[in-house]
């Protein structure tokens, strides 16, 4: 195991360690998003929350504001649907808002079909790609200028255990998490020397979602990890304990 492997393990973040930092979480609604967007807060980021679904966000937003935390941003996106345009209108409304970003979690994800390649719906299989791909792509081209702006900034992809080792039926969402890597290992290698921007990728492990669920109906689902059991290597990552590692692909728990 490398030392970053096990420093992300074994990390208990401190205190405000993310205060003064804007980290912008998709699928912040749900599921190992939400858990990552409350822990942050709880650690002083003020946090921009991404996701389709309106009323998770803003029921992520109150929890946040009822434990005290810095007043999040709520940014009501359809990854299937948003065009590069809709990115750039973002990037401009945060850096009226915020002047520079410190961190973006590429989290929100969809499984499409487990199922062979050889019935693979052609139309899932290009929705999955648009919004585990292509999304992540515009988003962080959009807001790379305002990365660049902070002293200290971290990208974070969410990879899966397919998206490192190919599995049977795993379709799309396989290989969507294989360009996920390669997209991290590119960037991480353009920005190196050249930025404060690192750029690394995390595979969740199981964990207890209605993504999970979806992919292992039979499971008994009390013996997995929660969202908010995992939180630790996500915080590692976005926050200052990290700087300087980029490239790396890391695992949330011990396989
Ligand atoms: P989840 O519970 O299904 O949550 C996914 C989140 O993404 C939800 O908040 C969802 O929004 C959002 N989302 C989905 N489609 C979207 C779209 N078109 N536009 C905007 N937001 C969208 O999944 P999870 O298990 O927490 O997964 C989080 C990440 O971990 C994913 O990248 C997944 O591939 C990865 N992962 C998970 C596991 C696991 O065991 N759970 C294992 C390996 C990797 P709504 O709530 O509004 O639907």
């Amino acid at each position: 195991m490398t030392d970053v492997q096990q420093y992300a393990f074994d990390y208990q973040c401190p205190e405000q360690a993310l205060a003064n930092r804007v980290i912008l979480v998709t699928g912040a609604g749900d599921g190992i998003g939400k858990a990552v967007a409350l822990d942050l807060a709880r650690k002083g980021a003020t946090v921009i929350l991404l996701g389709r679904t309106q009323e998770k966000l803003e029921a992520v937003y109150d929890q946040i504001k009822a434990e005290g935390g810095a007043e999040p941003a709520m940014a009501p996106v359809n990854l299937e649907v948003a065009r590069p345009q809709d990115y750039e209108e973002l990037a401009n409304l945060f850096e009226k808002e915020f002047g520079c970003i410190d961190g973006i979690l590429h989290n929100a994800s969809i499984l499409g079909e487990i199922t062979p390649i050889e019935q693979y719906g052609y139309s899932t299989w290009e929705t999955v790609m648009q919004v585990n791909v292509n999304a992540a792509f515009y988003l962080t081209r959009a807001l790379l200028p305002l990365l660049m702006k902070s002293d200290d900034a971290s990208v974070v992809f969410t990879s899966s255990s397919v998206g490192r080792k190919g599995r049977a039926f795993w379709g799309a969402y396989a290989v969507s998490k294989f360009a996920t890597e390669g997209l991290m290992q590119v960037l991480a290698d353009e920005l190196e020397n050249v930025s404060n921007v690192r750029v690394n990728s995390l595979n969740p492990g199981a964990t207890r979602t209605a993504m999970r669920a979806l992919a292992y109906p039979a499971e008994d689902a009390g013996t997995l990890k929660a969202p908010s059991d995992i939180t630790a290597p996500y915080l590692y990552l976005l926050g200052p304990a990290s700087t300087g590692i980029t490239g790396q692909a890391i695992n949330a728990q011990p396989r």
